[in-house]
């Protein structure tokens, strides 16, 4: 075992570290695996805080449909926030138009602008879930999904607009101590996660975090959930993609 793997299965440990979660799936690190350079580290954390302050200002509910423009106007015209950097918005731009096969991602790509728009129009809020599906196809599976296996089996993740799957991205990365291979596991880049036009994540009420770990694929609601004819796991075992298995998340199509 050598230091970061060391370090990875102490950090499971929530006092040791508090950037972990107790539940984090934590891919293993290999030796081609690809890190963020010491200044691109200091420009993660500062362009990460600086997303969460757009995002505690706007709202939950907001930051998962917001805009790249939108989130940089946000930024711009509230002091507490303050404009984004030259530095952040060209990492942003290096985790969106970056080709992620160096990173062991092989997905299709989704989107193929940084300044992709969400029509609202076009979509709906779920509850108090804080969560946003697509009308048609997403909101209509979803809501069979709920009258088949019941009450307890939630929206997890709905729409993620492209800033939002960037927080996502750069957390992981944060929490993986700047690998940016692990987290392109674990997490689609920015341009390729298929949230941002149809796809959803569903978990069991009260399992938390555990919701986007194996111990779903545990659950009551998981095994009802594939006996449904209409709906199909996106990251099966072993996927194409290179990603984990995450039976969380639906496949629409
Ligand atoms: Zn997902």
């Amino acid at each position: 075992m050598n230091r970061r793997q060391f370090m990875g299965l102490m950090a499971c440990v929530p006092l040791l570290n508090t950037k972990m979660f107790a539940y984090e799936t934590i891919p293993p690190v290999l030796d081609t695996d690809i890190f963020t350079t010491k200044d691109e580290w200091k420009t993660l954390v500062s362009l990460r805080n600086r997303l969460n302050k757009v995002k505690n200002h706007i709202g939950y509910a907001n930051f998962n449909v917001v805009p790249l423009d939108k989130v940089l106007v946000v930024a711009k015209s509230a002091s507490r926030i303050g404009q984004f950097t030259k530095d952040e918005l060209d990492f942003m731009d290096k985790l969106f138009y970056d080709d992620p096969t160096k990173y062991g991602f092989y997905g299709k790509k989704i989107i193929d602008y940084i300044t992709y728009e969400i029509d609202e129009k076009d979509t709906v809020k779920i509850g108090s879930t804080g969560q946003y599906l697509f009308k048609g196809k997403p909101v209509e599976d979803y809501n069979r999904i709920i009258k088949d296996v019941g009450r307890d089996i939630v929206l997890t993740s709905g729409i993620r607009a492209i800033p939002k799957q960037i927080s996502l991205y750069l957390d992981k990365i944060y929490s993986l101590d700047g690998n940016i291979s692990g987290a392109s596991k674990v997490i689609a880049p920015p341009a390729y996660t298929y949230h941002a036009i149809h796809d959803f994540d569903v978990g069991k009420k009260g399992l938390g975090a555990g919701n986007f770990t194996e111990e779903f694929a545990k659950t009551e609601e998981f095994k009802n959930l594939v006996k449904l004819n209409y709906v199909d796991i996106r990251y099966v075992v072993d996927n194409a993609d290179g990603v984990i298995y995450e039976p969380w998340h639906i496949k629409v199509s």
